[in-house]
């Protein structure tokens, strides 16, 4: 096992932990620990919104979540000799719930799914499901099972939701200028067009004073990804996988967490992963100038692992960017195509016995993947959900008997 460089204890907030982590983007969060160039390491993680969640039936406490202190990021690890214009490279070794232990917080032998409510940041399909729902998972090696989700048995792809270098100063006024002017051509809307910088909660590392105080005032919020990396939520990116992060300060600064067991494309219900604490172990390097050479300044580039569960049979859903409530059409608009395969796999899924909101949480979470099939055939664009029959331990093909439904029970709800 690779030397530990970011340690967490997991009966602890991040608040609390000898060494805290930060849960905003800033230039000048301190660097936690330093490495060099062709180091191995081990970075521990907190679940992503601090534990907040609890191995329980009850979705209270995902419908009351404070996105305020949301994400726990681990970090920000320095890189001895990497500057502005290089491409850093991370390997992803190897990464997993908390080892050896079974506890309350969720990677302790557990993790959840959640779907948010409407008035607290929603979810893709938050039009339809308003309300705040939940399930949870029990971890056995590499397979998950629900109570919450009976029927259902799949093996999780574990990946890190999000890690990133720190941005520029100025990288970092682009963000909130922009984002800034997102918000405000609709600054009532909910859930919001974006999170913009919110000192409340802000949890800035070992900076201390006034140093402290321009973080949290300054500091962009870590829902969205942008060009440093950040939340990105790619299923595939899993063990094996290496990636080149641009750098944009000196030492790179690289900071992340949020793992997930196991996700399906585009983590539909913005908790839609398995979402979990554990422990990533990475390989790191540089090359140097690197953002010129390949043309790698806007975003990272990466080449998944080999490692994912092997399903060969899906039934895929296919949706149009056809409002079928309104029979509006949208022009090549993926997102409303994307909207409706999904309610089409939800409605599909509930003629078996699940609810709508189970149904919802499953393709949040299951290795589901999600396509844009056609972007040109003018007006309608064609996304498909592909769902593998094998995660079912029951017959879920269309055929003439029709489906055989059964009481699947219900996910967490609130009260
Ligand atoms: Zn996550």
């Amino acid at each position: 096992m690779p030397d530990v460089i970011f340690s967490v204890d997991q009966s602890r907030s991040m608040h609390d932990q000898a060494v805290p982590g930060h849960n905003r983007w800033h230039p000048d969060v301190p660097v936690a620990a330093m490495v060099r160039p062709g180091d191995e390491f081990r970075v521990e993680c907190r679940e992503w919104t601090d534990a907040q969640i609890g191995n329980n039936d009850s979705a209270n406490d995902v419908r009351d979540v404070d996105l305020m202190r949301c994400h726990m990021l681990s970090g920000p690890i320095g890189v001895e000799g990497a500057e502005p214009g290089d491409l850093l490279v991370v390997d992803i070794l190897d990464l997993g719930p908390v080892p050896q232990q079974v506890g309350n917080a969720p990677g302790e032998a557990w993790g959840y799914t959640g779907v948010f409510a409407k008035a607290n940041g929603g979810g893709f399909l938050t039009d339809y499901f308003p309300d705040a729902y939940k399930a949870i998972w029990d971890f056995h090696g590499q397979v998950a099972t629900s109570r919450h989700l009976p029927g259902v048995r799949f093996t999780g792809i574990t990946h890190p939701g999000l890690f990133g270098t720190a941005p520029s100063e100025e990288l970092l006024q682009r963000w909130n200028r922009r984002e800034q002017a997102l918000v405000d051509t609709d600054p009532d809307r909910i859930p919001p067009l974006g999170l913009t910088p919110d000192p409340d909660q802000a949890l800035v590392g070992q900076a201390t004073g006034s140093d402290a105080e321009r973080i949290a005032q300054e500091g962009a919020r870590t829902v969205p990804a942008r060009e440093n990396g950040g939340n990105h939520d790619i299923k595939n990116f899993t063990r094996g996988s290496r990636v080149f992060y641009p750098v944009y300060v000196a030492d790179a600064k690289l900071s992340g967490g949020d793992l997930h067991f196991s996700q399906g494309d585009g983590e539909i219900t913005f908790c839609g992963a398995i979402e979990m604490g554990g422990y990533i172990d990475f390989h790191v390097d540089l090359i140097k100038g690197g953002m010129e050479k390949y043309g790698v300044t806007t975003n990272p580039i990466f080449m998944p692992g080999n490692v994912e569960p092997r399903y060969s049979e899906f039934i895929s859903f296919i949706g149009i960017s056809v409002d079928h409530d309104t029979d509006t059409n949208y022009y090549l608009d993926a997102t409303v195509a994307y909207r409706r395969a999904c309610l089409n796999a939800v409605e599909y899924l509930k003629r078996f016995g699940y609810t709508g909101e189970q149904a919802y949480l499953l393709l949040g979470a299951a290795p589901i993947e999600g396509r844009i099939s056609g972007i040109v055939d003018i007006p309608n664009a064609c996304c498909s959900l592909y769902l593998p029959t094998g995660i079912f331990d029951f017959d879920v093909h269309p055929s003439a008997e029709g489906p055989k439904a059964a009481d699947r029970g219900q996910c967490a709800v609130t009260t």
